[in-house]
């Protein structure tokens, strides 16, 4: 059993991937020719967003999104530590200061009722554990909310926070694309989205690829121009600090029959997920995740939670022993990790990320999962 079946997809698509490829081979424009042209107008189509700029990377996405709104040394972005690594990374690494805050044990995803207590707190000079990012509101300038294992984050309450403090949102959707909040998709939930091809990702492409959504006509220019290393009206006047941070046109000819079939494979998700919540619905101490209303998944992951962590290890164990692939997505909340050490956190500040991070695992998820498979994963899990 495979955790992310990838051959399964491609032994469906092999004609019209193999085919796609082969043209680009034959035409021979390799950098930015006409299948990342059309990629970009079917993505911004899919997600009903103005804009799509394609680019190398979810990380470099999240990187362009920070430098187009001029974000960076001694700027502060909100974010929260239960996520992959680059979220805060984009922010770090632009110069600018991640500011954490926890999140909601429901939904993995960050907590707007808590980002506004902080804001409140931080205007009113309060002594908190924010206190030791920042103590100056005005330096906070944005607010990457992070669609967790494919559950949108809450947008429409995270939108309304950051419009009364005049904050840009940028939807960190890597894992979320697919996913909806009342048919509005994710990667057009916020001032600006960010998404990852990455070949595991919900779509993935066959390397490293990425793409930045928005309806804000100035921004998209300015993310072309950082595209291609800060490019002026001409292609040697440069006119800003810029990236290499174009899409292969390989990949978006990988992409292109991919996208085809991405709804079908979105609904798939949604069955293994059933499947996976009514099997497990008995299973004492173990949580299955919750979907509010009006929420579509992608389902990037099927992450549940055990007890505690040696409940967790007993349920992996058994299921490797049963050549079950599980994995733990994050066994260490960011706020832990050392690279952000300089920040001065302390291992107890977000307890429900750090409870999380000890308690969760992950299922194999692919829309090609077999019922049967799943069957036998939660007969494991509930006769542990
Ligand atoms: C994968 C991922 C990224 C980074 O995407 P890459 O394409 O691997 O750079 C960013 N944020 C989240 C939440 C991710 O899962």
């Amino acid at each position: 059993m495979q955790f992310i079946d990838l051959k399964t997809q491609y032994a469906l698509l092999k004609e019209k991937i193999d085919t796609n490829i082969h043209k680009v081979l034959d035409h021979g424009q390799y950098v930015m020719g006409p299948e990342v042209i059309t990629l970009e107008t079917e993505l911004a189509k899919y997600t009903g967003t103005k804009h799509c700029i394609s680019c190398s990377s979810g990380t470099d996405a999240l990187v362009m999104a920070l430098m187009a709104h001029d974000i960076g040394e001694g700027d502060v972005v909100i974010t929260t530590p239960f996520t992959f690594i680059a979220t805060a990374e984009a922010i770090k690494f632009v110069g600018a200061t991640p500011l954490f805050i926890d999140i909601d044990i429901e939904t993995f995803n960050i907590s707007p009722k808590l980002i506004e207590e902080a804001l409140n707190d931080i205007s009113k000079n309060k002594n908190t554990i924010h206190s030791k990012i920042c103590t100056d509101a005005a330096k906070i300038k944005a607010i990457i909310s992070v669609d967790l294992f494919g559950l949108p984050a809450d947008a429409v309450k995270i939108n309304k926070i950051a419009k009364d403090f005049g904050l840009v949102v940028i939807e960190d959707a890597a894992q979320g694309f697919g996913g909806s909040i009342d048919d509005n998709k994710a990667g057009s939930l916020a001032d600006i989205g960010c998404t990852s091809f990455f070949p595991a990702k919900p779509l993935g492409c066959y390397g490293d690829g990425g793409a930045i959504f928005t309806d804000n006509d100035d921004i998209a220019n300015k993310l072309k121009s950082i595209r291609v290393h800060g490019q002026g009206e001409d292609k040697y006047q440069n006119v800003r600090l810029g990236l290499t941070g174009r899409l292969d046109t390989i990949q978006a000819a990988v992409l292109l029959p991919k996208l085809e079939v991405f709804d079908s494979e979105i609904e798939q998700r949604q069955n293994v997920a059933k499947l996976y919540t009514a099997n497990l619905a008995n299973v004492d101490g173990v949580t299955t995740p919750t979907t509010p209303d009006g929420y579509v998944s992608a389902w990037a992951q099927y992450t549940l939670m055990a007890k505690d962590d040696n409940h967790r290890t007993a349920i992996m164990d058994h299921l490797k022993n049963n050549n079950i692939p599980v994995a733990v997505y994050y066994p260490i909340p960011l706020h832990e990790q050392k690279v952000f050490e300089s920040l001065g956190y302390n291992p107890g500040d977000f307890s429900v990320s750090s409870n999380a991070a000890k308690r969760v695992f992950s299922l194999p998820m692919h829309p090609y999962l077999e019922t049967k498979d799943i069957e036998t994963i939660c007969d494991l899990i509930g006769t542990l």
